[in-house]
This record gives structure tokens, sequence and C-alpha cells, in this order.
């Protein structure tokens, strides 16, 4: 099921928290939201699920508008980090709750739900365990019927908002393999929130970049990375320095002299600019040919070195990453630096 997001525009009072969003996710897509706290992720979820209605624009299920259509007609699974599975029922009794919620005509026999449970135990690898309670389960197992429960149903979206959010850091690693691999065998269309940024890169196919209740940019996790549209996308996902330039003629100017740059980078109007550019993306150039600069620091970071380095005729420092066996100057010694993949904005 395709999903498109028109011109969706959500007020709260006062507060507008998303602006004019539009957004198409093809059908079987994995798709991420990732902002910062406040950035619009979940309003715009829940407008999806049919949870809460946008004051403006559309949201369309296939083709066809949903926007008045409740959760039910919707047939949206979500699993939400603080939408705990009910304590006083088994977990199978969890799974099967959405399915024995559905009025007399469409639903299954209690043989048929039985058997549904069972696989989907299977699918979230924790066939056997029906007859326990959510307290009998770690936080990782939980989350695994929570997904369960969502795909029962079999929704035509399944939506999740932080579904790993309350976990520690290795068992949140391994459902994120699980839920990839999980994703692959059934196709469902996918929408996740998170604010990890490892996360959203490691697991989607494509991240939608949010802030202040608009999309910054969206894109492939590689196009998110390498190629940040927009001076927000620099400094949210990975690190970057900010070198403040002229721009004269299209061309960046530090301290009087032309900084050298690959021909695809976007040029703003005239005037003062920042550069971008992240530390994997600086090469110390060894034949000399590049941007003059003094190491002002070198410290090892894990395998790599990381050195900051003060460049000619201006107090900006950029950060650069040293190969584990490759040469380094020393702390005050000279080097030539050259950017790929930088940004170039209006200041
Ligand atoms: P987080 O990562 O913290 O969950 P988020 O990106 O999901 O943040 P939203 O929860 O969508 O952000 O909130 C977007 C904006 O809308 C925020 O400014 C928030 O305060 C506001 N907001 C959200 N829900 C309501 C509400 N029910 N009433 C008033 N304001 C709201």
């Amino acid at each position: 099921m395709h999903l498109d997001i028109r011109q969706i525009a959500k007020d709260f009072g006062d507060t507008a928290a998303l602006h004019g969003v539009d957004l198409s996710v093809a059908s079987g897509e994995l798709v991420a939201l990732l902002g910062p706290s406040g950035s619009g992720k979940t309003t715009l979820l829940r407008i999806i699920a049919g949870l809460d209605f946008p004051t403006r624009g559309q949201v369309l299920f296939g083709g066809t508008d949903a926007s008045l259509k409740s959760v039910q007609e919707r047939n949206v699974g979500f699993v939400f980090q603080h939408y705990a599975l009910f304590r006083h029922m088994t977990v199978a009794d969890n799974i099967a709750f959405g399915l024995r919620a559905r009025p007399r005509a469409r639903r299954p026999s209690e043989a048929d739900i039985g058997r549904r449970v069972e696989t989907l135990l299977e699918l979230v690898q924790l066939g056997g365990y029906g007859k326990r309670y959510p307290a009998q389960l770690s936080g990782g197992q939980r989350q695994r019927i929570a997904l369960a429960r969502a795909l029962a149903i079999e929704p035509q979206v399944l939506l999740l908002d932080e579904p790993f959010g309350a976990l520690d850091a290795k068992v949140r690693k391994e459902l994120r393999r699980w839920l990839r691999d999980l994703h692959d065998r059934t196709g469902h269309t996918t929408l996740f929130v998170t604010h990890d940024q490892e996360e959203a890169l490691d697991l989607a196919d494509r991240v939608v970049v949010m802030s202040n209740g608009r999309i910054e940019q969206v894109g492939v996790p590689e196009d998110i990375y390498d190629r940040p549209a927009t001076p927000f996308v620099f400094d949210f996902i990975g690190e970057a320095s900010r070198i403040p330039v002229q721009v004269k003629a299209g061309v960046p100017h530090l301290g009087g002299r032309a900084v050298p740059l690959p021909a695809d980078v976007k040029r703003p109007a005239d005037g003062p600019a920042i550069l971008y550019v992240r530390p994997e993306h600086v090469t110390l150039a060894a034949d000399g040919h590049g941007l003059g600069g003094t190491v002002a620091s070198l410290h090892r970071s894990g395998s790599s070195r990381r050195l900051s380095i003060r460049l000619d005729g201006t107090d900006a420092l950029v950060e650069a990453i040293a190969p584990y066996d490759g040469e380094a100057p020393p702390v005050g010694g000279r080097t030539a630096l050259r950017f790929h993949s930088p940004g170039l904005f209006a200041a």
C-alpha cells in the first residue's frame, strides 16, 4: 500500500506543529522519520494513523483520500514506546486482541485466531510464549509481542513510534536488525519515528529529516550523510566543521584566497557564507595541493586519529581523520587540505 501525504499542516492552538508537509512512501518501503524533540514526527505519525486530524492537507492510502477515515477503517498497525501490552492478558490474548475486537462479520473463528497467533509468535521468534503474561517477559520481548499484536490485524501500513526507545543500547541494536529482517520477510509499508540517527541510517530504505514541523531532506541514508541538503542536516546528522567564508562571483574565499570546491557544490549568492565539511570528507593532501593549515591538536579516537587543523588566514578549525596506519603531521606541523562533498550556504 503506498502512502501520499499532501500539504499536511497541524496547529495546536498557537503552535504550528506541522507546516504543509509533503511525502510519498512506496509500497513495501521502510521509512524513518528522524528529527530532534518537538520537530513534529509523532504528530505526523498520529495523523497518518488517524489518531489525530490535520488542520489542512490530505493523507492518501493507495491513492484514496483517508483523511476522514477512522483508525479501524485505515487498518494500520502501530507500536508506540508507551503503548504497553495489556498486563492482565496473556501474550496470546494480547496478540489476538485486535482480531477479537472486530465486528462479528469480519471476525475470524477462534480456531483461526489461535493459528494466526501461533504463526505470529513464530514470526517474532517467541514460539511457546503464548501463555506467559507481559510481566514475565524482558523489555525486548515485550516490544516484539507489541509488534506481533500490531501485525495480527494484517495492517496495510505499520507505524512505529520509537518502538525500542526504552530499551538499553545493546538490545536496541539487536531488535533493529531483527526488525529489518522481519520487514524484508513481510514487506509491510512501514514508517518509524526515531531521534537516533544511527538507527535511522542503519535501518531505513529512506530517511526523512524533520525540523520545526518541516521536512529538511528526504533521501537514502548515503544521500543524507554524504550530500546533506541544508545546514540543519549537516549539523544534526554526524559531524561537520563550519568555516566562515566570503563568496565572490560564486567562489568562496578565506582570508582573501579562493577555496577550491568540487563543481557540483551549489553556490549561494555573493556575500558571507558558511562552508560545511565532514571530518570523513577531508583529505590530508600529501602532495601539498590544497588549503594550507597548521595542526592544532591530534588525538586517537577508536581506530583512527583525529586532527584539528587551523586554516591559514582564519581562526576556523577543521576536523579531519588520519588513517590508522597512514602518516599524520604532528601538532604544530603544516598540512594541506582538500574537501569532498562540502556544503556552502549563505550565512
Ligand atoms: P519527540 O521526539 O519529543 O516525541 P516529536 O518530533 O515527535 O518530538 P511532536 O510530538 O510531534 O514532536 O510535537 C511537535 C510540536 O507540537 C511540539 O512543539 C509539541 O509541543 C506540539 N504538540 C504536540 N502535541 C500537542 C498537543 N496535544 N497539544 C499541544 N501541542 C502539542
